[in-house]
């Protein structure tokens, strides 16, 4: 028989454990987290290859309710998250909720019973809420090139770091110049005999304003009241700026860009490397990176850039249009799957209805949370909530906020379930990508917040603190309501 539980959330990432904390101390006492690895952490957990770090200070990626005063330094390295993460599943009494080892396959509602039946590798719960926490960045995308499988040497990919693979004198090729390729370059770099970097589009790289804190520092934050939340607020501020650049006024990128060209002139001597790193995109359409060490990893004798595009991989190599480049091992640096959100799960909802049929046009959602047809689903990090231009942890806490005040105002009005009204999903929706037109990102380059036919649909086109006041508190009106059958 099936367990029963009052909540089911899937994935232990930052997204999984925040709610599981926040739905605990909102009295949800029957809760259980479900982790198809071995260990917690999602994006920190997977991400384990040399130089793997943050872009947003950490002061900021972190929990607003779980302050750190003692982070080595203002871009901690990828170990450091995954500690601070451990530490708030032990402190929170999440980590005794957690089942690893336990994928989640499908899901269907049972709307007589109010419940989601969950289909797991370890077998079946029950529970009225089920919440995602799967990430938008969970599964790594291989790209689709002749002869992948046929490399004779080790292959992975940056999320599945191969710890047994000794680069040393090596002959390296990463392919892929996004967020993971600029952290790993400079890393490998130094110990392979040679690396060659597969381009297809350069990426801007600006300076990133990393240092370590000092010990004074450290002990300040932790003992003048305050401080520590100063510094998030100042954080905060100075990314939140941003905002006005990838969604209002492009022509504030500028700023941006001058440090671009700075970073660039002034780390690349060779006009021909420097031209070729210049981006054929409006700045902020992909991902801005951030990295000092970077450019000259380049520029060094035994680093090269490849800019032809590959045609085959070969048991000996890489074969690109312009020449033959054999090598030892090759990384993939090459993202992820961005677009497909809860895929590759079977989530069914009222009426026997598919997420996939609902998302045949791309994912919807209200508030990227609620989608219509799929009562007390809710999702963390869903469609339209990923940003450019700052922490995703901000938005995940306003996610909590809301789902929690769903399960709230659900148990105070005795209600089996509520499912967010398609009209409100579909204003949600138009609004969106309405509003996604007129910015950076739909500004005439390929990136991984589109779909296959050139929708941006992982993006929040605002700032972070207009997402919060959105979902704020939910409005009763978006939704409709079944109420408990007397008996229960
Ligand atoms: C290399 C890298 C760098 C990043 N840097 C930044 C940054 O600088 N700033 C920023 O704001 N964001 C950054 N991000 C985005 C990052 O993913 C989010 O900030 C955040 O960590 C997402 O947390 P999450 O819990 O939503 O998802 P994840 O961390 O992806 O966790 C999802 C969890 O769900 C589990 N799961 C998935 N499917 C199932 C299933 N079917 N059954 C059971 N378990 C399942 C996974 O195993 C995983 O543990 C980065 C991402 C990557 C990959």
């Amino acid at each position: 028989m099936a367990m029963r539980h009052d909540a089911v959330i899937i994935g232990s990432g930052f997204g999984g454990i925040g709610m599981a904390i926040r739905l605990k101390r909102a009295g949800v006492r029957d809760l259980v987290v479900l982790e198809k690895a071995d260990d917690l952490g999602g994006t920190w957990r997977d991400n384990t290859y040399p130089g793997a770090a943050c872009d947003v200070p950490s002061h900021l990626y972190s929990f607003s309710f779980e302050p750190k005063t003692d982070w080595t330094r203002r871009f901690p390295p990828q170990p450091e998250i995954l500690d601070y993460l451990r530490h708030c599943a032990r402190e929170h009494g999440v980590l005794p909720l957690i089942r690893f080892g336990t994928e989640v396959t499908e899901a269907r509602f049972d709307q007589e019973r109010g419940l989601w039946r969950v289909s797991t590798t370890g077998g079946e719960l029950e529970a009225p809420v089920l919440i995602s926490a799967c990430g938008q960045l969970n599964r790594p995308e291989l790209p689709a090139i002749e002869g992948r499988g046929d490399f004779a040497g080790p292959s992975f990919h940056t999320a599945r770091w191969d710890h047994g693979a000794d680069l040393r004198g090596k002959r390296v090729a990463v392919v892929g110049t996004g967020a993971s390729a600029v952290q790993v370059v400079p890393e490998i770099a130094a110990e392979a005999a040679s690396v060659r970097l597969f381009q297809r589009s350069a990426p801007y790289v600006i300076d990133k304003p990393d240092r370590p804190y000092r010990r004074w520092e450290r002990a300040a934050l932790r003992a003048v009241p305050g401080l520590h939340a100063l510094s998030r607020a100042k954080t905060y501020a100075a990314y939140e700026l941003r905002a006005l650049g990838f969604v209002k006024y492009p022509v504030l990128m500028r700023a941006l860009e001058r440090r671009f060209r700075r970073s660039l002139d002034g780390q690349v001597a060779d006009p021909r490397l420097r031209e070729a790193l210049v981006p054929g995109y409006p700045m902020g359409c992909k991902r801005i990176l951030i990295s000092n060490d970077f450019y000259p990893a380049l520029s060094r004798p035994d680093v090269e850039l490849v800019t032809s595009p590959i045609t085959r991989i070969t048991p000996a190599g890489i074969e690109t249009r312009s020449g033959t480049h054999p090598v030892d091992v090759i990384i993939y640096a090459t993202g992820f799957r961005a677009t497909e959100f809860l895929a590759p799960m079977k989530i069914t909802g009222l009426d026997g209805r598919e997420l996939n049929e609902a998302w045949r046009d791309g994912a919807q959602a209200h508030l990227g949370i609620t989608v219509s047809g799929f009562p007390n689903l809710f999702l963390l990090y869903g469609p339209y909530t990923n940003l450019g231009h700052n922490s995703i942890i901000y938005m995940l806490e306003s996610q909590f906020r809301y789902v929690t005040g769903c399960v709230e105002a659900m148990r105070r009005a005795g209600l089996a379930w509520i499912d967010v009204r398609p009209d409100v999903q579909d204003a949600f929706t138009r609004e969106m990508r309405e509003r996604l037109r007129s910015t950076v990102w739909d500004a005439g380059c390929e990136s991984w917040y589109m779909t296959a036919d050139g929708t941006v649909v992982n993006n929040w086109p605002g700032f972070t603190f207009a997402y919060r006041r959105a979902t704020r508190r939910p409005d009763p009106r978006h939704f409709r309501a079944r109420r408990l059958p007397p008996h229960t």
